[in-house]
């Protein structure tokens, strides 16, 4: 196996339990190790450190395991129901309204750069490394033996999520089971959404929503909404499910404006006061005349390295002190960051500054996060990228 020797004192964050060796701290490397080889890691003194996946980029290896074991079949079938355990744990398995939910959250499961999430009998896995595209096999079959006849087909997606340089020539598919549909309708908290894995953005839908979703469904009774940046419809659709008057949902991807319609329709009819407009968010709040006693804020990731923080921090003071303006008296702002760089002081000072902007008095009502089958390893923070604020503008 090829070895990686690292710095004196670049020890410590293993012996810390972080999972990221990044470039810097490399001293020699022995062998000659492809990207998505398995590599052990050692000390300077030659004490064993961590065996994982190698990488080309700064972050060089991902920690797989601190012990010298196999990473075998037996290896990903008990990664796998560790992750399992922790979601039946949470509720989520076998639950009676909710058939759909994450199962492998990268670093917060020990499995970093991996990604499952579980759409009813499907599983939809996107590799996010080198390593972990080359396991998809094992990982595959590992899924089976966790959940036997309950799973009936398996698809990769992988193809947009491996490293822009790494040329594995990945295209998109099904694993194991499957056949041309890529589509079906999850339940979630009751809730129906026609879910497509094969053209959807990220694994099909934005799972890590559910509970703030929940929350939106709880201020909706009687109030008209702007869901913004709404993709399919989540947020649209427990806000009817809360009693809104009306919704408006707008997203730049007309694709996804068409199934929020749907979406709409299929839990509520034909007749639901629902209305999908495909339009940048900033052009629509520009240009509309109609004011929202609720409105929601769920940008993507504005700033996707710290690099670019400065531009991501004024898109955001931008977007917040528009809908802070706009917003009616006596509304719900519910507004989002998904970007893991920007920390929750860093957001919460950015919306503090978009409420100075327009000159609202604006109080906090709840502080939300990523829900629980997206969990934090303690030893890796940088896995909590969620931050969310509901604030009451008076
Ligand atoms: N709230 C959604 C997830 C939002 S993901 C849910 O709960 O499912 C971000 C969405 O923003 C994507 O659907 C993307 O198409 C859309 N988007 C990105 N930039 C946009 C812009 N400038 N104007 C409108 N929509 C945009």
């Amino acid at each position: 196996m090829n070895r990686i020797f690292l710095k004196r004192g670049k020890e410590e964050s293993l012996a810390r339990r972080h999972p990221w060796i990044f470039s810097g701290a490399i001293e020699r490397i022995e062998g000659d190790p492809e990207e998505g080889d398995v590599v052990d890691v050692y000390a300077r003194s030659g004490e064993f450190l961590a065996r994982g996946h190698y990488q080309i980029g700064s972050i060089t290896v991902r920690v797989l395991s601190f012990e010298q074991e196999e990473i075998d079949a037996a290896w990903w079938e008990a990664r796998l129901r560790a992750a399992w355990a922790v979601r039946r744990a949470i509720g989520l398995i076998d639950s009676p309204d909710t058939d759909c939910y994450r199962l492998v959250h990268g670093e917060g499961d020990n499995l970093p750069g991996l990604v499952i999430d579980i759409y009813g009998d499907v599983a939809v896995v996107q590799a996010h490394s080198v390593g972990m595209y080359r396991s998809r096999q094992a990982i595959c079959e590992a899924l089976r033996t966790v959940y036997g006849d309950r799973l009936a087909a398996v698809y990769d997606k992988s193809a947009q999520t491996l490293p822009y340089k790494a040329e594995t020539g990945a295209v998109d598919g099904y694993l194991y089971g499957g056949g041309a549909s890529t589509e079906r309708i999850v339940t979630e908290h009751g809730n129906r959404f026609h879910v497509d894995w094969g053209v959807g953005q990220k694994t099909g839908f934005f799972l890590d929503q559910r509970e703030n979703r929940a929350l939106v469904g709880h201020y909706s009774a009687g109030r008209t909404v702007l869901n913004t940046f709404s993709y399919t419809g989540g947020f649209s659709v427990y806000a009817l499910a809360g009693g809104a008057r009306e919704v408006v949902s707008v997203d730049s991807s007309a694709t996804a404006v068409a199934l929020a319609v749907r979406n709409a329709e299929l839990n509520f009819g034909p007749d639901v006061h629902h209305e999908g407009v495909a339009s940048d968010v900033f052009d629509y709040l520009k240009t509309t005349d109609k004011q929202f006693d609720l409105i929601i804020l769920d940008p993507p990731a504005f700033a996707k390295h710290h690099k670019v923080l400065g531009n991501a921090t004024k898109g955001y003071t931008r977007l917040n002190a528009r809908a802070l303006s706009q917003i009616a008296p006596g509304g719900i702002l519910f507004t989002f960051s998904c970007s893991q760089a920007v920390s929750r002081e860093l957001f919460r000072t950015t919306v503090f500054t978009a409420a100075a902007i327009a000159g609202r008095r604006v109080r906090i009502l709840h502080q939300l996060t990523q829900p629980a089958d997206h969990p934090v390893n303690i030893y890796h923070p940088e896995g909590e990228y969620l931050k969310g604020l509901v604030l009451y503008v008076e």
